[in-house]
């Protein structure tokens, strides 16, 4: 296919504001495209090179793309300089300084913003300004503009994965294909190897699809039940597992190659040598296991905190970080050993296999579990993990399968909560934000709009304003990093009747907690036809931010719609 034509279905996709339009528009895109370049296509189209646990970097900043244009257009930096001040963005300057003539490929066009994301080293900037400029001489003007947007990583088409998902099973012509779609993205996170499948092999190769190592596994997740006695009542005899506050991994082992995923499904392996070396250690060829990596203090054996362990996340220092916070593994489940998908597998099987691989082994152990029919049991239990610094416990069903990718009731968790305060926290993503008046004024944000997740129109509804539980420090934080994702109107996944005064990409988790949900036509989160959604009373903010959750990890509005159910009962007991 042509880039241009690909940009021209950017273009269409840009202009309607309609999810349903925006699913055929797609699917029309799908079914024209070769089984050779739809997994370009489908990273070009969610602004990525590669799926995000590949995620290579372009290194191109607003300065180099100047320059960019200014030698791919003959003109002086100083002129791209002026129309970028005019029109406030480089992908419209662009469109006005570019006319080339070539007609590229898509694949063409990949190969080259490829070329420039694996350049590095010694001499890297020419060399990516030499493709960069040539690239860009070579394109027509509306070509341009996208590709300046896409190196920007400014392509804001509004495109999910779901909204992916529904537009493949559409292409072939039937939407009842998405659940097996979905399945086959659900083990190994990458759209674009689920496409090609499918358009190499048919629905028969995705219905063979399989978890592979390398790949992660996108992640099974937990329902909640109010009580022990509920959860007893659902799954009988269950495995109650300590539930720890740490940071989750997935780590993949063939042979002595080592790779460890995060909630999020990023590549955060340098961020933990020990872990990794522990794990070449283990009585395994191949193996996926997932388990909580935790600051622990080797002297005393606490745990440290939540904010502790993620103090890993940083670029520099974690060598010595490692020595000053030394991690525990905790292992809760194993995915795969030897070649054997152990997904489908009951739990009971998982666990014995896990504690035998994990056994003598220095960081990495199991994580505490008993099993019971006993609700009294879970809670003298709870109490005492939770003095222990752990944040309650996860049943999980004995006879239970890993779901990947699914929050269901094979893992129900339970929490500590305090009086007066929801009995879970709630992870909300951050769409936007207002000023702040008074003495809030001098940070420059007083509150945040915060929205949940609805996967099945793939967008964001507000659910409430948060402006409190932030330190100073932490205003100033989340001020600046805002500015950089700053969008000039509302984002096009985000369902809002609020007016933010400053929109933003939907990007950045907090966790708050709130003293109850409440019915309200303020929000669009779970909105009935009477126009009356739900909102949070009293939110404030408990984890300003979590750097291991992208934004579709924010909490959905099923599962508020649930809370505010449970919550409920709680009070007529
Ligand atoms: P939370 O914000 O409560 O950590 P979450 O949204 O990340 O929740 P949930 O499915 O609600 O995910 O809770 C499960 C999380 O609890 C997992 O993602 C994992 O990080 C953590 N966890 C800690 N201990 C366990 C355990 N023994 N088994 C499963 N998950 C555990």
């Amino acid at each position: 296919m042509k880039f241009k034509r690909l940009v021209g279905y950017f273009e269409r996709i840009e202009a309607t504001a309609k999810r349903l339009d925006m699913f055929d528009i797609l699917s029309e895109l799908f079914k024209e495209t070769q089984p050779d370049e739809i997994d370009r296509i489908i990273y070009l189209t969610q602004g990525q090179l590669l799926p995000p646990f590949h995620a290579p970097e372009l290194g191109i900043s607003e300065k180099l793309l100047i320059r960019a244009l200014s030698e791919a257009s003959n003109k002086p930096t100083k002129t791209v300089e002026e129309i970028f001040k005019a029109t406030g963005d480089l992908g419209e300057s662009a469109e006005q300084l570019i006319n080339g003539k070539e007609a590229l490929g898509v694949n063409q066009v990949y190969d080259e913003l490829m070329a420039i994301a694996e350049t590095s080293g010694k001499g890297s900037v020419n060399i990516k300004m030499g493709f960069l400029s040539g690239l860009l001489r070579a394109v027509s003007s509306v070509e341009a503009k996208y590709i300046a947007r896409f190196i920007l990583g400014r392509l804001r088409l509004g495109i999910g994965d779901p909204t992916v998902l529904e537009a493949l099973a559409l292409s072939e012509g039937d939407r009842a294909l998405r659940p097996e779609l979905e399945r086959a993205y659900n083990l190994c996170s990458d759209l674009g190897l689920v496409a090609k499948t499918l358009k190499t092999g048919g629905m028969k190769a995705i219905e063979k699809f399989r978890i592979r190592v390398g790949y992660p596994i996108r992640m099974a997740l937990c329902e909640r039940l109010p009580s022990s006695e509920d959860i007893i009542e659902k799954m009988g005899r269950a495995a109650i597992e300590a539930k720890y506050d740490g940071f989750r991994c997935q780590v993949h082992k063939k042979g002595d190659t080592i790779e460890i995923f995060s909630r999020n499904l990023e590549r955060t392996t340098k961020m933990f040598p020990e872990i990794r070396e522990a794990a070449r250690s283990l009585p395994a060829r191949e193996a996926i296991f997932e388990g909580e990596a935790l600051a622990y203090n080797e002297i005393t054996g606490e745990l440290f905190p939540f904010q502790v362990t993620m103090q890993r996340k940083r670029k520099h220092g974690i060598e010595e970080m490692a020595k000053e916070y030394p991690l525990r593994f905790f292992a809760f489940d194993l995915l795969l050993f030897d070649g054997e998908d152990y997904t489908e597998k009951p739990y009971s099987e998982r666990r014995d296999k896990l504690v035998s691989l994990v056994k003598g082994n220095a960081v990495i152990e199991a994580a505490r579990m008993f099993e019971t029919s006993d609700p009294k049991e879970i809670t003298k239990h709870f109490e005492e993990f939770v003095e222990t610094g752990l944040e309650g416990v996860v049943a999980k069903r004995l006879d239970g399968v890993y779901t990947a990718g699914s929050r269901n009731f094979n893992w129900i968790k339970l929490k500590r909560s305090y009086r007066g305060e929801l009995a879970d926290t709630i992870d909300v993503c951050v769409v936007g934000y207002f000023r702040g008046r008074g003495a809030r004024a001098r940070f420059g944000v007083g509150a945040l709009l915060a929205a949940v997740y609805d996967s099945e129109s793939d967008t964001f509804k507000t659910v409430s304003k948060v402006g409190t539980g932030f330190t100073d420090e932490e205003f100033l934080q989340v001020k600046t990093m805002l500015d950089e994702i700053t969008i000039k109107k509302k984002h096009p996944r985000v369902d809002s009747e609020v007016e933010a005064d400053v929109w933003v990409t939907p990007r950045y988790v907090v966790t708050v907690t709130a003293d109850e949900i409440t019915r309200s036509p303020m929000h669009t989160a779970g909105r009935d036809l009477e126009g009356v959604g739900y909102a949070l009373r009293f939110p404030r903010a408990v984890d300003f931010l979590r750097p291991d959750k992208s934004a579709e990890d924010a909490n959905t509005v099923d599962e508020i719609i649930k809370m505010e159910a449970q919550q409920k009962q709680v009070k007529v007991k």
